[in-house]
């Protein structure tokens, strides 16, 4: 592993990027250079609260995806496995949670790593977009609707508004009063994505500039790359920056395990999934879950005479044993449950008594097989 400070040599990537545009800028290089048949990553719509999921392959679109979108908890693994087939070469920009799942993915033969560039992003958390509105509306004097930019810094989330002024509130006070960061994220322990090639972010880095840390030779190519074609610059960052971005990262990592210790205790997984409708929609949007036409939960045996779901301790007892070792705690099945069950919660809680036995983290650990049914694509 090793550390470099890195800034765009393109003007409008430059200010367009949320710290030196590093990423933009190596994104355009492996477009440009052919080394990827397109790019994978987000782009507000209409307001920043919508930033989705978008496939580019002319470098010029890129400028429209450069930027953090906090408000953004999109995951993009589920999309490769689904809709990029194993040839097509492609460059991802990844959360932890994201990178997490891609591994479980990639341990599952659902998407082909030889073929997949992983950019990865330090996240300190995301924000529900629904709740990111309200938040607004209730502790900032501003309409959600008139908000052009945002960020997260120095633990305060930052907007910025059409008329240009700017106002800011401390992260932690908007947690004390239930918003803020998704509740994943508040517990979530991974704050830097090392499984990716390159982890990407503002820890430790000068103002202009993005620190990345380089995991792999395919990473350190990255950079090279992008350097030798004339987009980007880089340092070297002194012991100190390195020093200040591994302190900030270990005080996210305590804050997190107190988040743990303080909400594990308060649900009773029973308690919670009695409410359970078996409506699939925890399953459906799980970023690791992709077996759905063989899944378990559609036998019948589970099913009553008008085909609903005979028990809800059945279905979410199936559902844990799939994900008690692969879920990556990404919040999604908590943000669609309509019964608001915290799957999610439940399913971490279990995940860190599992690590607890064999020191085993979802989309993190390497020495693991995949689960027994994980068949190549082409067996199936
Ligand atoms: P840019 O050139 O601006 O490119 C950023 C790329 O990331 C673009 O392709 C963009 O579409 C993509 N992207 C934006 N939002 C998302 C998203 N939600 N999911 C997937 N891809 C996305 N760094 C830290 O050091 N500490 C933190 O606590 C931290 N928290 C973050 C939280 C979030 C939700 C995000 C998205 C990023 C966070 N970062 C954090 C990383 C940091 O904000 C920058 O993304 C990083 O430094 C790269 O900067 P850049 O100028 O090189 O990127």
């Amino acid at each position: 592993m090793s550390y470099v400070l890195a800034k765009s040599k393109d003007d409008d990537i430059l200010s367009a990027g949320e710290c030196g545009g590093a990423v933009t800028s190596i994104l355009k290089y492996l477009l440009d250079e052919k080394l990827v048949d397109g790019v994978l990553t987000l782009r507000p719509f209409d307001d920043i609260y919508d930033a989705m999921p978008v496939y580019v392959t002319d470098s010029d679109d890129l400028i429209s995806t450069a930027g953090s979108y906090h408000c953004a908890p999109t995951m993009i693994g589920d999309i490769i496995e689904r809709f990029i087939d194993d040839d097509t070469k492609i460059a991802v920009t990844v959360k932890p949670c994201d990178m997490r799942a891609m591994k479980e993915l990639i341990k599952r033969h659902r998407i082909n790593d030889d073929n997949v560039y992983f950019i990865g992003l330090n996240c300190g958390g995301t924000v529900s977009p629904v709740s990111g509105r309200k938040m607004i509306d209730l502790f900032y004097e501003a309409d959600p609707n008139d908000v052009v930019s945002e960020e997260i810094d120095k633990g305060k989330f930052i907007i910025e508004l059409a008329d240009g002024g700017e106002e800011a509130v401390k992260i932690h006070d908007l947690e004390a009063e239930g918003y803020g960061r998704r509740n994943n994220c508040q517990r979530c322990d991974v704050k830097i994505p090392r499984m990716a090639d390159i982890a990407c972010g503002n820890w430790g880095a000068e103002d202009g500039w993005t620190f990345i840390e380089i995991n792999d030779e395919k990473g350190q190519k990255l950079v090279d790359g992008a350097k030798k074609v004339g987009i980007l610059e880089t340092k070297t960052p002194n012991d100190a920056a390195v020093e200040g971005r591994s302190k900030v990262e270990n005080i996210m990592i305590k804050m997190a395990k107190k988040n743990q210790d303080a909400t594990y205790p308060l649900v009773s997984e029973r308690d919670e999934w009695s409410r359970c409708i078996g409506c699939y929609a925890c399953r459906d949007i799980c970023p690791v879950c992709w077996c759905f036409e063989n899944c378990e939960l559609n036998k019948s045996y589970f099913k009553d005479e008008a085909n609903a779901f005979s028990s809800p301790i059945a279905f979410q007892g199936v559902r844990l044993s799939h994900m008690s070792f692969s879920c990556c705690d990404c919040g999604q099945c908590e943000d669609v449950c309509p019964m608001d069950i915290p799957v999610s919660l439940i399913f971490d809680k279990l995940q860190k008594k599992y690590y607890g036995r064999t020191g085993y983290v979802a989309g993190v650990s390497e020495d693991i097989k995949p689960p027994l049914y994980s068949p190549e694509k082409t067996e199936l």
